[in-house]
């Protein structure tokens, strides 16, 4: 570690050069006038392959790391190299963040947390009891759990990879007996939507690289709330035209900046300076 640098953090991922995970850390240390390094292991330009987490956790924690986020795609990887997990990222079968203190390696999961945080704050009161989530992967696990926890009734997910939306609405049906998810067909995504109170993108459709609606904008209307995960850009089409017809929305930013923050305190033990 660093002489004369109180926290030394690391992010573990696949093309995390443009992460802004890290000036974010820098950014809440300085606030708290306490010295933080933050380093990236980019799986990719250590020539390293995606099972090689648990070595490289191992090797930070040699270091003198005191914890590390995890993204994509070791989040799933990350689980077998642990000494304890909180029961929400068990649920999920995913972490995002590691600490390493006296009892060991501990996971958490502070990405579903984060969106029902943001969409807690960003739109409050909206209606939750129907809900349909586009996009079943990483993001989209961590959302759908988030809504189940945040009281929806009845979920509907929908991936172009149906095997992947069926796998997660059972495990999420598991998780929360007494509701309804199920997983639906791309050519049934129209009818769901009218059906419902709101409508999340977890998809990366909308990203820079990835321009474009991930359904048609005729079917959005004044009464569905739009929330987007996607925070490169922060206004995607999505969300633009969800606003220009009348929609409540909700950003990525919220999300991204939660998760972060509640990273921040868990590794450090310091209580960041916002909500
Ligand atoms: P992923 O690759 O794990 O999953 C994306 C899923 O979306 C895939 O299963 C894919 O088949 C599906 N998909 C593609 N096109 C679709 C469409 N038109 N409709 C429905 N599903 C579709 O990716 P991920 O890690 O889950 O990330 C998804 C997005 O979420 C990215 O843009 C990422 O930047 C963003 N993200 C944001 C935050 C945040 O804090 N705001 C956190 C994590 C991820």
């Amino acid at each position: 570690r660093p002489e004369g640098v109180a926290f030394l953090l690391g992010l573990i991922g696949s093309g995390i050069g443009p992460s802004l995970t890290p000036p974010m850390h820098e950014r809440e240390a300085a606030e708290l006038g306490r010295s933080l390094e933050y380093r990236t292991l980019d799986i990719d330009e250590l020539g390293a392959e995606p099972g090689d987490v648990g070595a490289l956790m191992r090797s930070a924690r040699r270091l003198g790391f005191d914890g590390l986020n995890i993204t994509h795609p070791c989040k799933q990887l990350a689980l077998r190299h642990l000494d304890g997990l909180t029961p929400d990222a068990e649920a999920l079968g995913a972490v995002n963040t590691v600490v390493f203190g006296e009892a060991g390696v501990q996971g958490h999961n502070t990405d579903w947390s984060a969106f029902a945080r943001s969409l807690e704050a960003g739109l409050p009161g909206a209606p939750k009891d129907r809900v349909l989530l586009l996009g079943t992967g990483g993001a989209g696990s961590a959302v759908g759990y988030a809504l189940m926890r945040a009281g929806t009734g009845e979920l509907a997910v929908s991936d172009p990879d149906f095997e992947r939306a069926e796998l997660l609405a059972a495990n999420l049906r598991g998780l929360f007996p007494d509701r309804v998810c199920r997983a639906v067909p791309v050519a049934q995504v129209a009818d769901t939507v009218r059906a419902s109170d709101g409508l999340v993108n977890a998809s990366p459709v909308g990203m820079a690289h990835h321009p474009g609606t991930p359904l048609p904008t005729e079917l959005l209307r004044p009464s569905l709330w739009v929330a987007d995960v996607v925070y490169r850009p922060l206004e995607t089409e999505l969300l633009a035209a969800a606003r220009e017809r009348g929609c409540r929305v909700l950003s990525g930013k919220g999300m991204a900046v939660h998760q972060a923050a509640e990273a921040f305190g868990l590794i450090t033990g310091l209580v960041p300076d916002r909500d």
